[in-house]
């Protein structure tokens, strides 16, 4: 427990942290793993609740630039593969 009218910041975790007199905690600053796992989970939900309505043709899946590992067909709204072709299908994401 702090002091009453301490306010500071704080490490909690990777996330700092700034808790004032009244004891709120507020989150002040992030890091590049939070952003990622909230975008991720964003993107999860995003392609989880998409009814993948209009699909690709078979395309090329570059695993990296110039590096082709095998086809896959996406779903044209949110992304997600839906179907792969290839003896690397399913290595490299
Ligand atoms: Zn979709």
């Amino acid at each position: 427990m702090l002091p009453r009218g301490f306010t500071n910041n704080i490490r909690d975790g990777d996330a700092v942290i700034k808790i004032n007199d009244c004891g709120a905690i507020t989150l002040v600053e992030d890091n590049i793993k939070q952003v990622r796992e909230r975008h991720e989970e964003e993107i999860e939900d995003f392609q989880s609740n998409c009814s993948h309505e209009k699909i690709s043709d078979w395309i090329e899946y570059h695993w990296a630039p110039g590096h082709f590992s095998h086809y896959v067909k996406i779903c044209e709204r949110c992304g997600k593969t839906i179907e792969e072709e290839g003896i690397f299908k399913g290595i490299f994401k």
